[in-house]
């Protein structure tokens, strides 16, 4: 992307309204623009960023077995009258009557709707396990909507449903996600430590909040220090092993981890004084399973090929990709800016040209955005006339992982300067040796 058309709104002065640093640097960066309270547009740079999340929970999800599809935003109140939960959900449900004076809503969650969709289908053990999710939009009225895209109205949410015809499938099937999530996270470049949850309006038995550390993270959480060097489960993890997995799920519940709501103070006390950590945490995903609370009342039935029929127990895994762009930038950035980590970042190399009209300056730049783009590489090209000065400012708010500085005085003596955005550390280079880096 050649930066002179590209879209990228850069803000001189650092917004008002921002409370958070990720506010603050999504704005900054010229990512996205608040519509209304709550409610965000992404602008190309952002959305470069939540694809590339949204591309990776996709890729664990299926590894994991789950299945996409794609469910409406606007769903029937009828649905929600089957579950009670119409009535009980209360004013952060959006309620909207359609031009048939039909009471409709728009979707906060999607429970009622793959069950309606899982009965009309599914009448057998056979048929399970299943796991469904989609990658939607979710409007809830939060009575405070905040931190920008941390806490929104209209926010993006992974959710999946599992189904299984008794608890101890659906505990494989909840352990599948606690691993797919744990996977998840760290390929994001974060370290997130599952910690005992309540079920809340959800409902249920068994919980388990993602989160990672922040001083800005809306939770106070405790959690025994070992969680953050633990070992991610390797990307060849038989998901079909119930013991493999439930080891896995043992390991890390192992230790002390809760959110306030579940905070024991005896048993945090417990945990060695050096070994405790009482910090702020960001959730970022939250797995429930809750048995039959929907099947039973929504009439999703199974043979269980055993002479009977049982409602199917079921499970509930939820992950918010728009909360998780600011997420990453309160785990990383600097006072310069985002620094992202490589496998989210909205362009993997940035090509500066520290002198626009210089022709042997543009010729070398022109090479390297080619050669770079010819490797599948992204590249953005400040092909702009801004000055060097503002050009490495640029590059270090948005926090592009590699920038390749090309002038006259380095291509003098054959050489671009390699930044590594992340260390700081500065390589001069031949041109060819750069290209040679960074598509390795
Ligand atoms: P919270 O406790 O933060 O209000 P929740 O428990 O209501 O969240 P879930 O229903 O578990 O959220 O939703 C699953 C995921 O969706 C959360 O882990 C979070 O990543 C994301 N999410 C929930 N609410 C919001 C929101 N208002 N804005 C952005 N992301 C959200
Ligand atoms: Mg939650």
């Amino acid at each position: 992307m050649r930066l002179s058309r590209y879209f990228m709104p850069i803000l001189k002065e650092p917004p008002r309204e921002a409370e958070i640093v990720s506010h603050r640097l999504m704005l900054r960066a010229g990512m996205m623009r608040q519509e209304a309270a709550g409610i965000y547009a992404f602008l190309p740079l952002g959305l470069r960023v939540l694809n590339k999340i949204c591309a990776i929970v996709r890729e664990e999800q299926n590894r994991s077995g789950a299945i996409e599809l794609l469910m409406p935003t606007m769903q029937p109140a009828d649905l929600w009258r089957e579950s009670g939960r119409y009535d009980a959900y209360g004013k952060e449900m959006l309620r909207i009557k359609d031009r048939h004076e039909r009471d409709m809503l728009f979707g906060p969650t999607n429970e009622e709707m793959i069950t309606e969709i899982f009965r009309a289908y599914v009448r057998s053990y056979k048929d399970l396990p299943l796991n469904l999710y989609h990658i939607q939009w979710k409007f809830r009225d939060e009575v405070r909507p905040r931190f920008g895209l941390m806490r929104g109205r209209e926010f993006l949410m992974k959710d999946a449903y599992s189904f299984d015809v008794d608890q101890a499938g659906a505990e494989h099937s909840y352990n599948k996600m606690f691993v797919a999530y744990l996977r998840t996270f760290a390929r994001l470049g974060l370290k997130s430590i599952p910690m005992r949850a309540d079920t809340g309006p959800i409902g249920g038995n068994l919980s388990h909040e993602f989160i990672i550390l922040a001083d800005t993270g809306e939770s106070e959480v405790f959690c025994h220090k070992d969680f953050l060097d633990r070992a991610t489960p390797p990307e060849d993890v038989d998901f079909d092993d119930r013991a493999a997995l439930k080891t896995i799920f043992d390991t890390w519940t192992s230790q002390y981890a809760a959110t306030s709501d579940m905070h024991d103070a005896a048993a945090f006390a417990a945990v060695p004084a050096d070994k405790q950590v009482s910090a702020r945490g960001i959730e970022v995903g939250h797995i429930f399973y809750f048995g039959t609370k929907y099947s039973e009342p929504m009439k999703a039935i199974v043979a269980t090929g055993q002479g009977g029929d049982v409602p199917v127990h079921m499970g509930s895994y939820g992950i918010g990709p728009s909360r998780l762009v600011a997420a990453i930038i309160e785990a990383s950035h600097d006072d310069a800016g985002i620094i992202w980590p490589e496998a989210v970042a909205p362009f993997q190399v940035a090509v500066l040209n520290l002198k626009q009209g210089d022709a042997a300056t543009g010729a070398a730049c022109e090479e390297l955005y080619r050669g770079l783009g010819a490797k599948g590489i992204d590249v953005l090209y400040d092909d702009t006339d801004k000055g060097a000065g503002a050009k490495f400012a640029t590059a270090d708010l948005i926090g592009i992982p590699y920038q390749v500085m090309v002038g006259p005085r380095g291509l003098a003596e054959g050489k671009v300067e390699v930044k590594n955005r992340k260390t700081g550390s500065k390589e001069l280079m031949s041109p060819a040796a750069a290209l040679d880096l960074l598509t390795r």
